[in-house]
């Protein structure tokens, strides 16, 4: 039986696409072979990849003037890349700024990381309440090299309701978990990158839409792997790229088309997080954490309304354990926030909310 997996990633993928990759685990598309075996390099991977990048562009309509890459070591090489090639200068020149707001564990791990090659400002946080919303963010200086925000913050579920005014600093975005789940005009940034695992396909490559302007402006010094322009100019086949990664996105791209296209993807993810969201406003044993106006479609925590410390943990476990014999699994929070977290992607189809709802709604009755 499967089960329902509510994991923040990786996370389910679209049976359709687990069932097509496994007619043509030993023979794809005619070609003898498993894609898993076929060169980088030969006839049949370049259509591969160029079918999966085509797709990516007309789902999310991505402009003539951005290229895709596909890349590895997920968006944690993007919180490096990005200052490495957007921020850092050659010895002896005046350093660089970026502004990075501070919106969640992952928004502080980029800055950190921008930090080593530049000055991060960071003028804006939401941690005095635990990033439970989304701060007023202040317009930058127009010098700085970037404006770097975590679009949906996986961990605390939130998202940016509307995107920041950067006049013509770029907007850098963090879209891992949130890619394809919404409409987002990508002409409104300068860089987009998104680790797979989320919300498009298996762990292992990393996505980068970067505007063509923004490329070759890493220093000398820069590792050739870590640079932007390198891997553009080789159509991300500078070496040897995670294939059957790039396969997979591709069919889930497949599926989304076929399913509608993005559009039919965020009325889905909008019927599927108002399910949840309505019942946690009625809720007597579970409430939201999140403000209202910026809450993820994509990532719902939850917390027991109980305040006592020992029968909140008690109820956080309870409700895990029987939610996982029942096959809703991996509904545990984030080990450094606690309490719950639904993660309900693309892939998590409306009947596994309807599922969890129900079982919320059961346990409230045997609980209160
Ligand atoms: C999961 C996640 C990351 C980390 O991704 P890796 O691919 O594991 O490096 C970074 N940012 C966000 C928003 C995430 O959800």
């Amino acid at each position: 039986m499967r089960v329902y997996n509510f994991s923040p990633g990786p996370s389910m993928l679209p049976l359709p696409v687990l069932e097509r990759a496994a007619a043509e685990m030993t023979d794809a598309n005619g070609s003898g072979q498993s894609v898993m075996e076929m060169s980088h390099r030969s006839a049949d991977f370049k259509a591969i990849i160029e079918k999966t990048e085509a797709l990516l562009r007309e789902l999310m309509g991505i402009p003539a003037n951005y290229r895709v890459l596909f890349l590895q070591g997920g968006a944690s090489l993007q919180f490096s890349m990005m200052p490495l090639n957007l921020g850092a200068v050659e010895p002896g020149q005046v350093g660089k700024k970026a502004v990075y707001i501070d919106t969640g564990i992952w928004a502080k791990k980029a800055a950190d990381e921008g930090a080593k090659y530049l000055e991060a400002l960071v003028p804006a946080s939401s941690k005095d309440r635990a990033y439970s919303y989304i701060p007023k963010a202040p317009a930058p200086d127009p010098g700085c090299a970037y404006y770097h925000i975590t679009l949906n913050n996986t961990i605390v579920g939130t998202k940016w309701a509307a995107l920041p005014e950067t006049g013509a600093v770029p907007l850098a975005a963090d879209i891992s978990s949130c890619i394809l789940s919404e409409a987002l005009d990508v002409s409104r940034f300068g860089l987009l990158y998104a680790g797979a695992q989320k919300n498009l396909g298996p762990a292992g490559v990393t996505l980068v839409i970067i505007r063509e302007d923004l490329i070759g402006r890493a220093p000398s010094r820069t590792p050739a792997l870590l640079r932007y322009d390198i891997h553009a100019n080789e159509g991300s086949l500078y070496n040897t790229p995670p294939c059957y990664g790039i396969y997979i996105i591709g069919l889930v791209l497949d599926w989304i088309k076929k399913t509608g296209g993005v559009g039919a993807m965020e009325k889905r993810n909008r019927e599927k997080a108002g399910m949840l969201y309505s019942y946690l406003e009625e809720s007597r044993l579970f409430r939201s954490p999140v403000d209202k106006g910026c809450r993820s479609l994509m990532n719902i925590p939850f917390v027991p309304v109980e305040s006592d410390g020992a029968r909140r943990k008690e109820i956080e476990a309870r409700f895990v354990r029987e939610a996982a014999a029942g096959g809703l699994i991996n509904l545990a929070g984030h080990r450094l926030v606690g309490g719950m977290r639904a993660s309900i992607y693309n892939a998590m189809p409306i009947e596994g909310v309807r599922e969890l709802t129900g079982f919320m709604k059961r346990f409230e009755a045997n609980y209160v």
